[in-house]
């Protein structure tokens, strides 16, 4: 076999086992509805938490940005990439986080590029859950500290791993987590972790990519949702989710922030967030510092969506969150499922391994404040009918 040959025989496998990844193409911007393949459907997977995506005032906000900058940021950050549009994002960001700075970078995936390696040495031990997000993951591979892995939300595993790494010599012992688990849509023990990280003197990083614009008031985040203000060192954040742009940004003290604008490789070497997303971003976190209305009808309707699922007999799994998933276990069933809802109008992405463990394979719906209460319904009867087509509820 060729090359080429050897990538087709892999794929094919995948497709075999399920596990081959259908992607479609939007016509249309994000919504609760939208057109996709040239069908109009309803909108099941989209991050799109807070129906920003497609927001006025944020679309007229990077209208003006992209009038007064351009589109383009012409450079990395530390070179001639600086606008005053990304400074004025990370100052208005960080008071929105109750934090002493903020550091945008282009993506949530790259912030957890830029924190990890930048303070971690081979003198250091990185303690990772076992479920962290594959960001957090290639950020842990790219350091050269000794990398010891949790289970789960298991607060005795952490403690037990912090010991050895402790004894073994580490001179900083780095805890990271996903604060909201992306594919559970479970929340992370973060009073416990931080409980135990004070003990240790270790340093806690949380990734908050589902956690921004959904926890806390206004959309905050899970330290402010804990109330653990001043005792997480490190919040990594996305802008590309309940915020509807893209971006990412890392928060902290001072301190931390001035050290990674050195440090940092993703914003040495990569160039900055363009002006319209800046602009839109700054207008998001300016929407959510006036009101926070548009957060509990996200949480009120994840909680309609998720109790009719599960008065029908389907499993959601450990979710406490809007990340609602439909167990199926069986990569080929969720595939199916996802298939018969698209004939059906609905768009839901199955997700199988590597995304998730084997035999652990779902769907996984994704709620907005933008779905109505007869976009919910009309999801919940075609699951309904899918499921019972399909033997998985009676
Ligand atoms: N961290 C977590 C926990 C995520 O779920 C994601 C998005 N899948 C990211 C980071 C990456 O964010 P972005 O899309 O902004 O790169």
């Amino acid at each position: 076999m060729n090359f080429y040959e050897q990538l087709v025989a892999e794929m094919n496998e995948l497709k075999e086992n399920g596990l081959f990844v259908t992607i479609r193409t939007l016509e249309s911007a994000q919504g609760a509805w939208f057109e996709v393949d040239g069908k109009k459907v309803l909108n099941l997977c989209s991050n799109n938490y807070l129906g920003f995506a497609n927001n006025e005032r944020m679309k007229k906000a990077a209208i003006e940005a992209i009038e007064k900058y351009g589109v383009g940021p012409g450079a990395v950050r530390s070179i001639a990439g600086t606008m005053d549009i990304h400074t004025q994002l990370e100052k208005e960001l960080a008071a929105f986080k109750k934090t002493e700075a903020t550091l945008v970078v282009q993506s949530g995936f790259n912030a957890n590029q830029a924190v990890i390696p930048a303070i971690t040495t081979k003198d250091d031990a990185i303690l990772s859950d076992e479920l962290n997000h594959a960001s957090i993951i290639d950020g842990v591979r790219l350091s050269k500290a000794k990398k010891y892995v949790w289970k789960h939300k298991d607060v005795k595993d952490l403690e037990e791993k912090l010991k050895e790494a402790k004894e073994a010599g580490a001179r900083r012992l780095l805890i990271i987590t996903d604060g909201v688990f992306s594919m559970d849509g479970d929340l992370a023990p973060l009073p416990e972790i931080v409980e135990v990280a004070e003990k240790y003197d270790a340093i806690v990083m949380v990734d908050d990519a589902h956690g921004e614009g959904v926890l806390g008031e206004s959309g905050r985040g899970i330290v402010d949702h804990f109330h653990l203000h001043g005792r997480v060192h490190i919040e990594v954040g996305t802008l590309s989710k309940a915020f509807g742009v893209v971006g990412g940004f890392v928060a902290g003290k001072k301190e931390l922030i001035d050290y990674l604008k050195q440090k940092a490789r993703p914003f040495l070497f990569s160039s900055s967030l363009s002006p319209a997303e800046a602009g839109a971003a700054l207008e998001a976190v300016r929407i959510l510092v006036e009101s926070g209305e548009v957060v509990e009808r996200l949480w009120d309707n994840a909680k309609y969506f998720k109790e009719k699922l599960n008065a029908l007999g389907f499993d959601t799994w450990h979710s406490e969150t809007p990340i609602t998933p439909v167990m199926l276990y069986d990569a080929k069933v969720a595939k199916e499922f996802s298939l018969k809802l698209f004939e059906e109008g609905i768009f839901a992405q199955s997700i199988g391994y590597p995304t998730v463990p084997k035999g652990l394979a779902r769907i996984r719906v994704m709620i907005s404040a933008a779905h109505t209460k007869e976009d919910l319904d009309f999801a919940v009867e075609k699951f309904e009918k899918i499921g019972k087509e399909l033997n998985i509820i009676k």
